[in-house]
């Protein structure tokens, strides 16, 4: 029988790779992982976290002045971006320190090098030059910020890897890109002060995400000062004497301290030996798998990003957990993806599980719509023009609730309750007998009784 080095080789410490090679660890097996950067992956060191810590520091523009209406003087206040990306680092230090230490506690070797695939059975390690042999090899190398590589002035241009980092607060940032990082940075920036523009080459923002939830975002993040500007895309990126200028496809021109794509991301799979290895690749580079997160080669799993299945770190993390306990632990676990809650942590924040309402009107041959837009409490003091709206997607048939699209404060803590709810097959009777909790903005799931007939309330009233 062919001795291997380990049991398990993993590729990539982030969300995925982290998760299953501690569990797989913990059943018993040889495990080592290869991190190229740091421990940690994209979520804590580059994504999630330090992007929520983010957020959490641009709403206190929002905040000072929503004070006023609830008769608080708020002194002069000053932002110092230093500050905020020192402190940020500190606890992504720290964070990373506590992926080293879990990951070692459960017997996994930490290998701080790029690996590429030499065979279905071989790994090499680019930073010691040397090779190492596993049974298994699991994939979990994530993906890696898109830009339009033939744009003229490109080098001048930052993705989210770069935001983080940026020695000075831009006073002014144009991005491209219509997805949830590119608003969620666009609603960041605002609320630090910047003038910020968002670039999107469709029609509206938010592709893939319920229509309403669509349309009231743009709307909202017109309101705070965003310029949202539609169906336009660099056709040229230069350096001036004062910052740089990018041209759009119309010939118009934004002046701008920095020019941020996020245009969306990509599987990590350039350069990995995939090829070698003989692991089939789907048109993105994205490795093909099936609901065990196993490749057309026996010894070969992915998880994660690099699968391009739902690009979310508790997605990437349930099923490198799962893999980890179908292959070692001996049981039998393979992972739903037809139910995912998530938030984008836009200015305001959304939430939203199950189908859109256009999804719902495809599968399904009837489907009631419940829908509210409002001012929530606070705002009736604060002044704030925010509205809040919440919506519910129902079969018809079943009166199963198939979709929750909710945006207002909180909506992210919010939509991981009703994902409870949702994916437990809750039907609407049941969101109507559960007893609302007021005055808060939520009870509305609860209390909305009307079936959607006429156009819900727009900006102006
Ligand atoms: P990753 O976490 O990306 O880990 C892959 C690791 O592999 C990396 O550390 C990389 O350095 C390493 N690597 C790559 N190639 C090699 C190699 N050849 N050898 C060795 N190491 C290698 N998700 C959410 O759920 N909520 C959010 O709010 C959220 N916000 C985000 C914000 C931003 C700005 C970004 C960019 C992402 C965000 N995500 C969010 C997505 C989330 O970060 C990813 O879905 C998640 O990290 C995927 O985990 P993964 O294990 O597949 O890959």
């Amino acid at each position: 029988m062919t001795e291997y080095d380990y049991d398990l080789f993993v590729i990539g410490a982030g969300s995925g790779g982290v998760r299953a090679a501690r569990i797989a660890a913990t059943h018993g097996a040889k495990v080592a992982i290869a991190e190229e950067y740091r421990v940690g992956g994209t979520c804590v060191i580059r994504g999630c976290v330090p992007k929520k810590l983010f957020v959490y520091a641009s709403h206190f523009s929002d905040d000072f002045e929503d004070a006023k209406g609830f008769g608080w003087t708020v002194g002069e206040t000053k932002f110092d971006w230093k500050t905020l990306v020192a402190n940020k680092d500190k606890e992504i230090d720290r964070l990373n320190g506590i992926y080293i230490r879990n990951l070692k506690n459960a017997g996994v070797e930490i290998i701080q090098s790029r690996a590429i695939l030499k065979d279905a059975h071989t790994v090499h390690l680019v930073a010691e030059g040397r090779n190492v042999t596993a049974r298994r090899i699991l994939i979990a190398v994530g993906a890696k910020p898109n830009v339009d590589e033939n744009l003229e002035g490109v080098e001048h241009t930052i993705t989210s890897n770069e935001a983080f980092h940026l020695e000075e607060l831009p006073r002014r940032i144009v991005i491209a890109g219509g997805g949830y990082i590119a608003v969620e940075f666009a609603g960041i920036f605002n609320g630090l002060g910047v003038e910020t523009t968002l670039l999107y080459r469709g029609e509206q923002i938010l592709r893939g995400f319920d229509e309403d939830l669509r349309t009231l975002l743009h709307e909202e993040m017109d309101k705070k000062g965003i310029r949202i500007i539609t169906g336009q895309v660099f056709t040229k990126v230069e350096k001036t004497s004062s910052g740089l200028k990018a041209t759009l496809t119309s010939g118009d021109t934004l002046e701008a301290d920095a020019v941020m794509f996020a245009i969306g991301r990509d599987p990590n799979t350039k350069g990995l030996g995939l090829e070698a290895a003989g692991v089939k690749l789907g048109k993105k580079g994205e490795v093909i798998v099936d609901e065990y997160s196993r490749t057309n080669v026996e010894s070969i799993y992915a998880v994660g990003d690099v699968t391009d299945r739902a690009n979310l770190t508790p997605v990437a993390i349930r099923e490198g957990h799962a893999f980890a306990d179908t292959v070692y632990g001996g049981k039998d676990v393979k992972v739903d993806h037809s139910i995912i809650p998530t938030a984008i942590f836009s200015q305001p924040e959304m939430g939203t599980v199950g189908l859109t309402e256009a999804q719902a009107r495809e599968k399904y041959d009837e489907v009631d719509i419940y829908k509210t837009a409002f001012r929530a409490l606070k705002n009736t003091l604060s002044g704030s023009q925010e509205r809040t709206f919440m919506k519910l997607v129902v079969d018809a048939k079943s009166d199963k609730v198939l979709g929750v699209h909710i945006m207002g404060p909180a909506s992210g803590e919010l939509i991981q309750a009703v994902g409870i709810a949702v994916t437990m097959g809750a039907t609407k009777a049941q969101f109507d007998m559960t007893i609302a909790v007021h005055p808060t903005a939520a009870e509305e799931l609860v209390t909305l009784k009307e079936k959607w007939q006429a156009p819900i309330i727009k900006a102006a009233d």
